[in-house]
């Protein structure tokens, strides 16, 4: 058999940027995606403040903000990344600098395609480290209500994700989306799905002030009936869902194994994030790094 290729870790060619609205606070922000040396990861970093705070997407700093994942480090945020943060890694890229000169990521389209395109626009160039993936070695998983994330030892280095957006009333169809996630498979499968709203919610979410940047061409509408208004997908509520997904565990950086979730949110999905990291530790700790660990870096 012949032997895997190498594969380098990688960063965007040339900086890149974006100007959009933040979805929950509708403020205008620019991103600009900068070229990161080898071992970066993804590094946000609030460029608009007297003092500049760089937080990197890692788990330890995620938290949940309006329905989407937010990073705070020392009461600076970054708020709805999950988007971004899906397209950058999952699109091939390892290392970046995102500069954002506000405290929410502009919404796009609701989707990850504008990140997808900024990405594309970037260019993606090899660094000379071979890369770095962690691997999920033995189950684990996190329920809370109904809801399920599960991460499961999968062959090589791949990565598999399974969600099911489970139907929120009697009537409704529950959907099931099944993915071997490679960048190919991410730009044209998964990351054009929207944002999902619910008709039901709509009008309390934008008295409460939240969502104040969604349109219906932003947002694939679930109503009692099926979806409002025209979908990119006919499963495209579970396609967002398994992108969410994406977005929160690559706050663990580039990882392999089959991710599965079961009616799981932002919450859910860090809390898993945060049990895989954990274990990872624990396995570094013990030395096992790359044989008997739960988890290890290979
Ligand atoms: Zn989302």
């Amino acid at each position: 058999m012949a032997a895997r290729p190498l594969e380098r870790e990688t960063t965007v060619a040339r900086p890149v940027s974006y100007d959009g609205r933040g979805l929950h606070t509708g403020r205008p922000s620019r991103v600009t995606i900068r070229p990161a040396p080898s071992g970066t990861g993804i590094v946000f970093l609030r460029c608009d403040l007297p003092r500049p705070v760089t937080i990197p997407a890692s788990v330890e700093f995620a938290g949940m903000s309006h329905r989407a994942t937010g990073l705070v480090r020392g009461g600076v945020a970054v708020l709805t990344v999950e988007h971004l943060l899906a397209a950058v890694l999952w699109g091939g890229v390892d290392n970046a600098l995102i500069e954002v000169d506000g405290e929410e990521i502009p919404l796009g389209d609701g989707s990850s395609r504008v990140f997808v395109d900024l990405v594309e626009e970037a260019g993606i160039a090899e660094l000379d480290r071979e890369r770095r993936v962690l691997r999920v070695q033995t189950p684990a998983w996190v329920t809370r209500d109904k809801a399920c994330a599960i991460a499961l030892p999968s062959e090589g280095e791949g990565l598999r994700v399974s969600f099911t957006f489970v139907a929120a009333k009697p009537g409704m169809r529950s959907e099931h989306v099944d993915f071997e996630v490679t960048p190919e498979v991410f730009k044209r499968d998964i990351a054009p799905a929207r944002t999902v709203g619910f008709e039901w919610e709509l009008a309390t979410l934008r008295e409460k002030g939240l969502a104040l940047g969604a349109t219906p061409d932003e947002a694939v509408i679930v109503g009692e009936n099926g979806y409002v208004g025209p979908a990119r997908f006919t499963d495209e509520a579970a396609r967002h869902k398994a992108l969410d997904f994406l977005g929160d565990i690559a706050l663990l950086g580039r990882v392999s194994g089959h991710f599965i979730g079961i009616g799981s949110g932002h919450a859910l999905n860090h809390e898993l994030a945060r049990a895989i990291a954990r274990t990872a530790r624990r396995g570094m700790r013990r030395g096992t790094q790359g044989t008997g660990g739960a988890y290890s870096r290979s």
